[in-house]
């Protein structure tokens, strides 16, 4: 079954469009964290940033730079957080690669804040964790 995003894409169900040519399509996200919050995502469906082909990629996230830098110009937007979740447990909901381009206000409403926890990097061995990374890199 297509999910959401391809269906868009398809013109089966509606959206608010942002920008589109033909390999990427922006749009409101349906639920605006803050106002201006867009999705931007490849028309050709793949999972997730890290299936992405690099060529896609890079034209999705020169999209997002675009519409991040409109933010700031047209809406005022003093910041813009861009970010992608990858996989569920990341807290992907829609398994079709989108970037959000989330406008960031002075004092403004809504929102998040990332959190970020840290580990007790005392009981790694963080250049073995280095090189073990490293040598996953194709
Ligand atoms: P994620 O949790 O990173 O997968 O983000 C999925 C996003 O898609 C959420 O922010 C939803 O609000 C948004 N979303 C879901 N359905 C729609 C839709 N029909 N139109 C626009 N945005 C949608």
């Amino acid at each position: 079954m297509k999910d959401i995003f391809c269906r868009i894409i398809d013109g089966e169900i509606p959206c608010n469009k942002v920008y589109e040519d033909d390999d990427v399509l922006a749009i409101l996200d349906i639920s605006q964290t803050t106002k201006g919050h867009t999705l931007v995502m490849p028309k050709h469906h793949c999972e997730s940033l890290l299936s992405c082909p690099a060529d896609i990629l890079n034209k999705v996230m020169a999209v997002a730079q675009r519409i991040g830098q409109a933010e700031v110009s047209v809406l005022g937007a003093k910041g813009v957080n861009i970010l992608t979740n990858c996989g569920e447990m990341a807290g992907q909901t829609v398994p079709h690669f989108h970037v959000h381009v989330i406008p960031r206000y002075l004092g403004g409403e809504g929102g998040f804040r990332l959190t970020m926890t840290e580990q007790d990097t005392s009981k790694m061995n963080l250049p073995v964790l280095a090189k073990q990374i490293s040598e996953g890199i194709k």
